[in-house]
């Protein structure tokens, strides 16, 4: 689970892990993952409440290590990102997550959203945008159906430069979503601030929803203000019909978690995709 604010994940939490050699190991596996093709892209559905379809997916990434099995991203992510390779790891997401949905879209299937987290280190890149609009263009596909979610841990420093490029982002047409909210102390600043379409509730709120649990208000009061700041809102790690229930009730109007699925090989959302288009 992740921590508030900062960079959760630091090398000393890796570290905790496994031994010197051991990291020496899997950070030289990692720095050829890509070339060796054994990275791959998991795909969770995002459900609309109202209606009860999917109408979105969101992209989380797994390491196929020849020797370990999959290995889960809140290890490797924060390695990639001390390493220097999260840019080009997230350009290799950013391309796939985007070609796939294009693929489903030529399939005649129908359109969904495609979310790709992004690390605040692609934001800092300065060939970020263009990076995004070369994708787009590459890909064909329709700025309108990528969704980059983004955490609130970006260097305050940065603010003006990454504000300056979330609002090209969204100029063309890109959405954007703001990922584990709640959890930084930030998140209220930055809601005000930069252009966000979604706002993600992070997991931990939504855990602890059951019958008269105090976290209930602070959910209520996020998807209420959310409404307010015509943002949409997703709640994130939704597990039971009791959670389910008390969003319905607050008209949150996304949802996701364990209750619908897990995230989910290729093959198995496209058959998803195709139920949505025959039922
Ligand atoms: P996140 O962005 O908050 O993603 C949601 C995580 O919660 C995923 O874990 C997902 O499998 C898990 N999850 C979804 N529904 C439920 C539920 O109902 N219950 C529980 N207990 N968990 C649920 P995952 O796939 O292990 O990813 C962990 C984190 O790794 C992500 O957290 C994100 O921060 C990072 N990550 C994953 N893929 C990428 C990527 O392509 N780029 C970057 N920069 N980070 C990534
Ligand atoms: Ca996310
Ligand atoms: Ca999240
Ligand atoms: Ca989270």
């Amino acid at each position: 689970a992740k921590k508030q604010g900062g960079n959760q994940y630091s090398f000393q939490s890796f570290v905790g892990l496994t031994n010197d050699r051991e990291r020496m190991e899997m950070a030289n596996d990692l720095s050829r993952a890509l070339e060796r093709n054994e990275l791959c892209l998991y795909y969770q559905p995002q459900y609309c409440v109202e209606e009860g379809r999917i109408i979105g997916a969101e992209a989380l990434i797994r390491w196929q290590h020849p020797e370990r099995g999959l290995v889960s991203p809140v290890v490797f992510i924060p390695l990639a990102e001390e390493m220097g390779l999260i840019t080009a790891i997230g350009e290799w997401v950013l391309r796939t997550a985007c070609t796939q949905n294009r693929k489903w879209q030529m399939a005649g299937l129908p359109p969904i959203k495609i979310a790709v987290n992004l690390s605040p280190r692609q934001l800092q890149q300065d060939s970020f945008v263009h990076i995004i609009s070369t994708i787009l263009l590459e890909t064909k596909l329709d700025p309108c159906y990528l969704d980059l979610e983004i955490t609130e841990n970006i260097d305050m420093f940065e603010t003006d430069l990454v504000l300056e490029k979330l609002r090209e982002i969204k100029a063309h047409g890109v959405h954007l979503s703001l990922d584990d909210f709640g959890v930084g102390y930030s998140s209220l600043s930055y809601l005000n601030q930069f252009p966000i379409d979604k706002v993600k509730i992070d997991r931990s709120f939504i855990q602890k929803i059951r019958s008269g649990h105090a976290q209930a208000p602070i959910v209520s009061a996020i998807i209420a203000m959310s409404k307010n700041m015509q943002v949409r809102v997703l709640a994130e790690g939704v597990e039971s019909e009791e959670q389910l229930r008390f969003l319905m009730e607050q008209q949150c109007d996304e949802v996701q978690g364990f209750l619908y699925s897990k995230p989910l090989p290729v093959d198995q959302l496209e058959k998803l995709l195709v139920e949505k288009l025959t039922g």
